[in-house]
């Protein structure tokens, strides 16, 4: 199995430092708003890629963070008059309803910063007794110059950063590239006390102490947005090796960036979204299909065309399942064995693209070759061996994905029974019940026809 290391710049072999056990750490969002379609795709890839270390049999300790105390937090909190502890929580109860409606499994541990206070300030005092950190009127400061591979993961080089770098407002700083481990709070933030002042962490050091409080002082995989690699986790590869002496993370995975119709989303341009707007229209299940639809680390535009698609690709692969479910339970089958080798063959080959750098999109594009396959299978009155085969195969990969085709199912079910509902209203000559359950499977975009042979329905 191979990944892009975005430190080496390279796909290297994947070599966990435990046999049989990945240690993985995601940087979780900043809890003050509803999510936004840029927030999903990690949730979404990492979580992928962790079912898929799970699905290949390794032992996965997973920690994804909450932000929960950060400038924008205070603001919001201050606008909406209640504490940010109150405005967190909820946030968090948001979030974790989306991650759940978006087919995100729960982290091992979702901790949040405001819960390790005690942490940082001990990795404060080691950096500060190191050589690697300084006070300057109640600010902490990480020294950049102390750590010789400062820039190891951005490629950036230290003086040409000094060089380019503003003159620093802040006259304290030894340096414009040093950065804020802890800073003095201001009138009427929340602070905790500390031998520096009373105040807060800076944002860079929670993550260096979750990690190393939930997973050690080493771990295998730490995993953001590419738009983290600097400075943010270049920061915290700083802090970590500065205080631990040891190597961080061996590999660094980064996903790409969302466009909205093509430009950088923001929120003045006007083509920002949120998770809440656009499940107003699609179905999250319909938002995680679009997200793995691309590798990761390409950047993918969010449209509506490319939501529309995404729907389409996704009904494909539920209606030949459906399809091939229906004739195993109710058709004749050719008679006796098949050979089942060309099901192990796409099976092979689904694993060979997820192992290539998690290519996502490969793998699916495996599924809709396996689809195009059963469809022709059913066409042709196909082996039931056959077909009970790639049925297995089908499930498997899916639930894999995260697509519900077995939720299909139940609700084939719950069309028929609509459809029995509909015929015994048109027998009582019920007209008016009968359209009403006509339009409602409509709303569900089935469309049903009736025909000499009895209702038939599709899938729009
Ligand atoms: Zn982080």
């Amino acid at each position: 199995m191979k990944v892009y290391n975005t430190l080496t710049r390279k796909k290297e072999e994947f070599n966990p430092l435990e046999d049989g056990k990945v240690k993985m750490y995601v940087c979780g969002p900043t809890v003050y708003d509803n999510i936004h379609i840029g927030n999903t795709r990690p949730m979404i890839v990492f979580d992928l890629f962790r079912r898929y270390l799970e699905y290949k049999g390794y032992e996965v300790t997973f920690v994804q963070n909450y932000t929960d105390i950060d400038d924008k937090i205070i603001e919001r909190a201050n606008s909406l008059g209640i504490t940010t502890k109150e405005l967190t929580a909820k946030c968090i109860q948001e979030v974790e309803g989306d991650m759940k409606a978006l087919g995100i499994e729960d982290a091992t541990y979702k901790p949040k910063a405001t819960e390790q206070i005690d942490n940082m300030l001990s990795m404060i005092d080691s950096l500060i007794e190191k050589g690697h950190a300084y006070e300057k009127d109640g600010t902490v400061f990480f020294d950049t110059s102390s750590f010789k591979e400062y820039g190891k993961l951005s490629k950036k080089n230290i003086e040409d950063l000094e060089a380019g770098a503003r003159i620093s407002v802040d006259e304290s700083k030894r340096s414009p590239m040093d950065f804020v481990l802890w800073k003095p709070k201001k009138e009427g933030e929340p602070f905790w006390v500390s031998k520096y002042s009373e105040g807060r962490p800076g944002w860079h050091l929670e993550c260096s102490v979750m990690a190393k409080a939930y997973l050690g002082e080493s771990i295998d995989i730490h995993c953001g947005g590419t738009d983290l690699v600097f400075p943010h986790h270049e920061n915290e590869i700083a802090q970590s090796e500065c205080a631990n002496g040891k190597q961080f993370a061996k590999y660094w995975m980064h996903n790409g960036l969302i466009n909205v119709d093509n430009k950088k989303m923001s929120k003045s341009k006007g083509n920002f979204f949120t998770l809440d707007d656009i499940v107003k229209e699609f179905s999250h299940e319909e938002v995680r299909f679009f997200i793995i639809s691309a590798h990761y680390r390409s950047p993918i535009n969010f449209s509506k065309e490319s939501m529309l698609a995404s729907r389409n690709a996704l009904n494909r692969i539920k209606n030949g399942y459906s399809t091939l479910d229906f004739y195993i339970k109710n058709n004749e089958h050719k008679a006796g064995s098949a050979d089942l080798s060309e099901i192990d063959n796409y099976k092979r080959k689904f694993i060979e693209s997820m192992d290539d750098d998690f290519n996502t999109a490969d793998a699916i594009s495996v599924i809709f070759e396996i689809i195009k396959t059963t469809n022709v299978l059913v066409k042709e009155n196909g082996r039931l061996e056959l077909a009970n085969g790639y049925l297995e195969l089908l499930k498997e990969l899916t639930t894999l994905m995260g697509i519900n085709v077995i939720e299909n199912e139940l609700k084939d079910a719950e069309i028929l029974e609509l459809i029995e509902l509909r015929n015994k209203a048109r027998k009582e000559k019920d007209y008016q019940k009968a359209d009403e359950i006509r339009e409602r499977l409509k709303s569900k975009n089935i469309l049903i026809e009736d025909t000499r042979d009895g209702v038939k329905y599709k899938r729009m």
